[in-house]
Protein backbone atom coordinates (compact mmCIF):
# COMPACT_ATOMS: atom_id res chain seq x y z
CA UNK A 1 0.00 0.00 0.00
CA UNK A 2 1.44 3.49 -1.13
CA UNK A 3 0.53 6.46 0.78
CA UNK A 4 -2.10 9.15 0.18
CA UNK A 5 -3.18 12.61 0.22
CA UNK A 6 -5.37 14.94 -1.25
CA UNK A 7 -5.28 16.31 -4.81
CA UNK A 8 -6.44 19.51 -3.82
CA UNK A 9 -7.10 21.69 -0.82
CA UNK A 10 -11.12 21.44 0.42
CA UNK A 11 -12.10 24.28 2.50
CA UNK A 12 -15.03 24.45 4.90
CA UNK A 13 -16.23 27.33 7.51
CA UNK A 14 -18.44 26.71 10.54
CA UNK A 15 -18.46 27.22 14.82
CA UNK A 16 -17.09 24.65 16.81
CA UNK A 17 -19.31 22.86 19.28
CA UNK A 18 -17.83 24.08 22.34
CA UNK A 19 -16.22 27.37 21.92
CA UNK A 20 -18.90 28.23 19.35
CA UNK A 21 -16.35 30.54 17.56
CA UNK A 22 -16.28 30.56 13.71
CA UNK A 23 -13.15 29.06 12.11
CA UNK A 24 -12.94 28.49 8.45
CA UNK A 25 -10.26 25.14 7.94
CA UNK A 26 -8.49 24.08 4.84
CA UNK A 27 -6.86 21.17 4.21
CA UNK A 28 -4.50 20.74 2.08
CA UNK A 29 -2.19 17.67 -0.04
CA UNK A 30 1.50 17.23 2.12
CA UNK A 31 4.51 15.49 1.65
CA UNK A 32 5.21 11.82 2.29
CA UNK A 33 6.29 11.28 5.28
CA UNK A 34 4.53 14.25 6.86
CA UNK A 35 1.55 12.56 8.37
CA UNK A 36 -1.31 14.66 9.74
CA UNK A 37 -0.04 18.35 11.34
CA UNK A 38 -2.67 21.14 11.98
CA UNK A 39 -1.33 25.22 11.48
CA UNK A 40 -2.99 27.76 13.27
CA UNK A 41 -2.72 30.09 10.81
CA UNK A 42 -4.16 32.74 13.22
CA UNK A 43 -1.20 32.88 15.18
CA UNK A 44 1.54 32.61 12.38
CA UNK A 45 3.16 30.37 9.98
CA UNK A 46 4.92 28.43 12.50
CA UNK A 47 1.80 27.50 14.76
CA UNK A 48 1.81 24.05 14.14
CA UNK A 49 0.20 21.23 16.16
CA UNK A 50 0.87 17.78 15.30
CA UNK A 51 -1.76 15.12 15.21
CA UNK A 52 -0.10 13.03 17.88
CA UNK A 53 -1.23 11.52 21.26
CA UNK A 54 1.47 13.34 23.31
CA UNK A 55 -0.01 16.42 22.93
CA UNK A 56 -3.19 15.49 23.83
CA UNK A 57 -4.51 18.09 26.81
CA UNK A 58 -8.16 17.93 27.33
CA UNK A 59 -10.81 15.21 26.31
CA UNK A 60 -14.07 16.68 28.07
CA UNK A 61 -16.55 15.80 25.60
CA UNK A 62 -13.89 15.99 22.34
CA UNK A 63 -10.18 16.09 22.13
CA UNK A 64 -7.87 18.80 22.17
CA UNK A 65 -4.33 19.30 21.27
CA UNK A 66 -1.59 21.54 22.78
CA UNK A 67 1.73 22.23 21.46
CA UNK A 68 3.95 25.27 22.41
CA UNK A 69 0.99 26.53 23.51
CA UNK A 70 -1.09 26.19 20.84
CA UNK A 71 -4.40 24.80 20.82
CA UNK A 72 -6.76 22.63 18.52
CA UNK A 73 -10.06 21.88 19.49
CA UNK A 74 -12.35 19.26 18.41
CA UNK A 75 -9.80 17.03 16.63
CA UNK A 76 -11.40 13.96 16.58
CA UNK A 77 -13.72 13.85 13.19
CA UNK A 78 -11.32 15.31 10.88
CA UNK A 79 -8.81 12.47 11.92
CA UNK A 80 -11.23 9.75 11.71
CA UNK A 81 -12.45 11.16 8.42
CA UNK A 82 -8.56 11.32 7.09
CA UNK A 83 -8.14 7.33 8.19
CA UNK A 84 -11.44 6.10 7.49
CA UNK A 85 -10.47 7.48 3.50
CA UNK A 86 -7.12 6.04 3.99
CA UNK A 87 -4.99 9.81 4.07
CA UNK A 88 -1.24 9.64 5.00
CA UNK A 89 -0.21 12.81 4.74
CA UNK A 90 -2.48 16.19 5.03
CA UNK A 91 -2.27 19.85 6.68
CA UNK A 92 -4.68 20.95 8.73
CA UNK A 93 -4.85 24.83 8.53
CA UNK A 94 -7.05 26.65 10.71
CA UNK A 95 -7.78 30.48 11.43
CA UNK A 96 -9.10 29.75 15.06
CA UNK A 97 -9.45 27.20 18.22
CA UNK A 98 -12.02 25.14 17.03
CA UNK A 99 -12.47 22.51 14.17
CA UNK A 100 -15.84 23.50 12.74
CA UNK A 101 -18.57 20.70 13.94
CA UNK A 102 -20.27 21.08 10.85
CA UNK A 103 -23.73 18.79 10.89
CA UNK A 104 -21.76 16.72 13.94
CA UNK A 105 -20.45 13.96 11.15
CA UNK A 106 -17.71 13.21 9.45
CA UNK A 107 -19.72 13.47 6.25
CA UNK A 108 -18.87 16.87 4.93
CA UNK A 109 -15.25 16.58 5.39
CA UNK A 110 -15.36 13.15 4.01
CA UNK A 111 -17.37 14.32 0.75
CA UNK A 112 -15.58 17.36 0.05
CA UNK A 113 -12.12 15.39 0.05
CA UNK A 114 -13.00 12.82 -2.09
CA UNK A 115 -14.51 14.83 -4.60
CA UNK A 116 -11.51 16.79 -4.98
CA UNK A 117 -9.55 13.69 -5.07
CA UNK A 118 -7.20 11.11 -2.92
CA UNK A 119 -3.68 11.36 -4.43
CA UNK A 120 -1.16 7.70 -4.61
CA UNK A 121 2.23 8.93 -3.57
CA UNK A 122 5.70 7.39 -4.13
CA UNK A 123 6.39 6.26 -0.57
CA UNK A 124 5.39 2.84 0.84
CA UNK A 125 3.23 3.26 3.54
CA UNK A 126 4.74 2.19 7.20
CA UNK A 127 1.89 0.86 9.15
CA UNK A 128 2.28 1.11 12.92
CA UNK A 129 2.93 -2.10 14.44
CA UNK A 130 3.04 -3.04 17.95
CA UNK A 131 6.05 -4.90 19.90
CA UNK A 132 2.90 -6.38 22.22
CA UNK A 133 -0.82 -6.52 23.01
CA UNK A 134 -1.77 -3.51 24.54
CA UNK A 135 -4.79 -3.48 27.09
CA UNK A 136 -6.59 -0.50 29.06
CA UNK A 137 -9.21 -1.63 31.82
CA UNK A 138 -10.97 0.00 33.79
CA UNK A 139 -12.87 -2.91 35.48
CA UNK A 140 -15.17 0.00 37.76
CA UNK A 141 -15.98 1.55 34.76
CA UNK A 142 -16.42 -1.75 32.81
CA UNK A 143 -14.16 -0.43 30.11
CA UNK A 144 -11.79 -2.29 28.29
CA UNK A 145 -9.68 -1.72 25.08
CA UNK A 146 -7.54 -4.07 23.95
CA UNK A 147 -5.31 -3.39 20.60
CA UNK A 148 -3.75 -7.19 19.53
CA UNK A 149 -0.90 -7.19 16.54
CA UNK A 150 -1.81 -8.85 13.64
CA UNK A 151 -1.06 -9.94 10.45
CA UNK A 152 -4.47 -9.89 9.28
CA UNK A 153 -6.45 -6.69 7.71
CA UNK A 154 -6.69 -4.33 10.51
CA UNK A 155 -10.25 -4.26 12.24
CA UNK A 156 -12.22 -2.26 14.51
CA UNK A 157 -15.02 -3.42 16.56
CA UNK A 158 -16.82 -0.82 19.54
CA UNK A 159 -19.48 -2.30 22.06
CA UNK A 160 -21.50 0.42 23.89
CA UNK A 161 -23.33 0.42 26.87
CA UNK A 162 -24.30 4.14 28.40
CA UNK A 163 -27.47 2.21 30.86
CA UNK A 164 -29.67 3.93 28.29
CA UNK A 165 -33.14 2.88 27.92
CA UNK A 166 -33.29 4.71 24.58
CA UNK A 167 -29.74 3.81 23.18
CA UNK A 168 -30.39 0.43 24.23
CA UNK A 169 -26.58 -1.56 23.82
CA UNK A 170 -25.44 -1.02 20.63
CA UNK A 171 -21.91 -2.53 18.65
CA UNK A 172 -20.07 -1.35 15.59
CA UNK A 173 -17.41 -2.59 13.43
CA UNK A 174 -15.25 -1.56 10.72
CA UNK A 175 -12.47 -2.45 8.55
CA UNK A 176 -10.48 -0.84 5.85
CA UNK A 177 -12.57 -2.63 3.22
CA UNK A 178 -15.69 -1.46 4.23
CA UNK A 179 -16.81 1.75 2.84
CA UNK A 180 -16.49 4.56 5.88
CA UNK A 181 -17.75 7.30 3.74
CA UNK A 182 -20.85 4.91 3.68
CA UNK A 183 -20.90 3.09 6.59
CA UNK A 184 -19.52 5.12 9.53
CA UNK A 185 -19.00 8.97 8.33
CA UNK A 186 -22.59 9.63 8.27
CA UNK A 187 -22.62 8.87 12.24
CA UNK A 188 -23.63 12.25 13.98
CA UNK A 189 -22.35 13.04 17.69
CA UNK A 190 -25.32 12.32 20.35
CA UNK A 191 -26.35 13.92 23.66
CA UNK A 192 -28.33 13.64 25.99
CA UNK A 193 -30.89 15.96 26.78
CA UNK A 194 -30.59 16.34 30.29
CA UNK A 195 -26.48 16.98 29.90
CA UNK A 196 -27.12 19.59 26.81
CA UNK A 197 -29.79 21.35 29.73
CA UNK A 198 -26.61 21.15 31.96
CA UNK A 199 -24.32 22.36 29.59
CA UNK A 200 -26.58 25.10 28.36
CA UNK A 201 -26.88 26.30 32.37
CA UNK A 202 -23.36 26.51 33.27
CA UNK A 203 -22.08 28.05 29.31
CA UNK A 204 -20.48 25.17 27.62
CA UNK A 205 -22.54 24.72 24.52
CA UNK A 206 -22.05 27.84 22.92
CA UNK A 207 -21.89 26.49 19.17
CA UNK A 208 -24.18 23.51 19.89
CA UNK A 209 -27.18 24.32 18.26
CA UNK A 210 -28.98 21.00 17.84
CA UNK A 211 -28.92 20.26 14.21
CA UNK A 212 -25.50 18.87 14.60
CA UNK A 213 -26.74 16.14 17.43
CA UNK A 214 -28.97 13.38 17.84
CA UNK A 215 -31.12 14.31 21.15
CA UNK A 216 -31.60 11.40 23.61
CA UNK A 217 -34.23 12.40 25.97
CA UNK A 218 -33.77 9.81 28.94
CA UNK A 219 -36.10 10.84 31.73
CA UNK A 220 -39.82 12.86 30.74
CA UNK A 221 -39.14 16.26 31.20
CA UNK A 222 -41.71 18.93 30.89
CA UNK A 223 -42.62 20.11 27.54
CA UNK A 224 -41.96 23.59 29.08
CA UNK A 225 -38.59 22.60 30.09
CA UNK A 226 -37.79 21.53 26.17
CA UNK A 227 -39.35 25.04 24.67
CA UNK A 228 -37.04 27.04 27.48
CA UNK A 229 -34.15 25.50 25.94
CA UNK A 230 -35.00 25.37 22.88
CA UNK A 231 -35.39 29.05 22.81
CA UNK A 232 -32.55 29.74 24.86
CA UNK A 233 -30.07 27.95 21.90
CA UNK A 234 -32.14 30.08 19.35
CA UNK A 235 -33.47 26.74 17.35
CA UNK A 236 -37.27 25.19 16.54
CA UNK A 237 -39.43 23.35 19.06
CA UNK A 238 -39.21 19.65 18.12
CA UNK A 239 -43.05 18.24 17.73
CA UNK A 240 -42.49 15.34 19.73
CA UNK A 241 -40.31 15.89 22.93
CA UNK A 242 -41.31 12.44 24.98
CA UNK A 243 -38.99 9.69 26.07
CA UNK A 244 -36.69 8.38 23.08
CA UNK A 245 -34.77 10.55 20.10
CA UNK A 246 -35.60 14.09 19.88
CA UNK A 247 -37.49 14.28 16.87
CA UNK A 248 -35.65 16.97 14.74
CA UNK A 249 -34.11 14.43 12.73
CA UNK A 250 -34.58 11.07 11.42
CA UNK A 251 -31.31 8.33 12.46
CA UNK A 252 -29.54 7.58 9.90
CA UNK A 253 -28.76 4.03 10.66
CA UNK A 254 -30.60 2.28 14.10
CA UNK A 255 -26.86 2.13 15.75
CA UNK A 256 -25.63 5.61 14.66
CA UNK A 257 -24.56 6.32 18.24
CA UNK A 258 -22.24 3.47 17.97
CA UNK A 259 -21.38 4.04 14.78
CA UNK A 260 -20.35 7.47 16.26
CA UNK A 261 -18.49 6.23 19.01
CA UNK A 262 -16.43 4.07 16.40
CA UNK A 263 -15.82 7.38 14.18
CA UNK A 264 -14.42 9.09 17.53
CA UNK A 265 -12.28 5.89 17.88
CA UNK A 266 -10.87 5.81 14.79
CA UNK A 267 -9.91 9.88 15.29
CA UNK A 268 -8.70 9.65 18.88
CA UNK A 269 -7.01 5.71 17.54
CA UNK A 270 -5.04 8.02 14.70
CA UNK A 271 -3.00 10.11 17.29
CA UNK A 272 -0.72 7.43 17.28
CA UNK A 273 0.94 9.27 14.20
CA UNK A 274 -0.48 6.68 11.54
CA UNK A 275 -2.10 3.37 10.48
CA UNK A 276 -2.00 0.71 12.93
CA UNK A 277 -1.88 -3.36 12.14
CA UNK A 278 -3.87 -4.29 14.77
CA UNK A 279 -7.05 -5.71 16.16
CA UNK A 280 -9.09 -3.22 18.21
CA UNK A 281 -11.45 -4.41 20.54
CA UNK A 282 -12.91 -1.14 22.70
CA UNK A 283 -15.93 -1.59 25.24
CA UNK A 284 -17.75 1.86 26.67
CA UNK A 285 -14.53 3.66 25.37
CA UNK A 286 -14.59 7.73 25.16
CA UNK A 287 -11.97 10.19 24.12
CA UNK A 288 -10.28 9.98 27.29
CA UNK A 289 -9.29 6.01 27.07
CA UNK A 290 -9.24 6.37 23.29
CA UNK A 291 -5.91 9.09 23.94
CA UNK A 292 -4.51 6.81 26.47
CA UNK A 293 -4.61 4.05 24.41
CA UNK A 294 -2.85 6.10 21.52
CA UNK A 295 -0.68 7.06 23.87
CA UNK A 296 0.20 3.57 24.89
CA UNK A 297 0.47 2.44 21.43
CA UNK A 298 3.22 5.58 20.42
CA UNK A 299 5.33 3.93 23.41
CA UNK A 300 5.17 0.29 22.12
CA UNK A 301 5.60 0.79 18.25
CA UNK A 302 8.03 -1.35 16.85
ZN1 LIG B 1 -17.62 12.53 18.07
Amino acid sequence: MKERTLVQPCSFEGKGLHTGKVARMTISPAAEGSGIRFLRSDLGPDAFVDALAVNVSNTARSTTLTQNGVNVITVEHILSALTGLGIDNALISLDNEEIPILDGSAKPYCEAIVKGGIATQNAERKYIELSREIVYEDAVKGIKVTVTPTEKEPSYAIHVDFGSQVVGIQDASWTPSLDYAKEIAPCRTFVFFHEIEYLYKNNLIKGGDIDNAIVIVEHPVPRERVEALCQGLSIPVPAYTGVGYLDNMALRFENECARHKMLDLLGDLRLCGGFLKAEVKAVKTGHFVNSQVARMILENKK
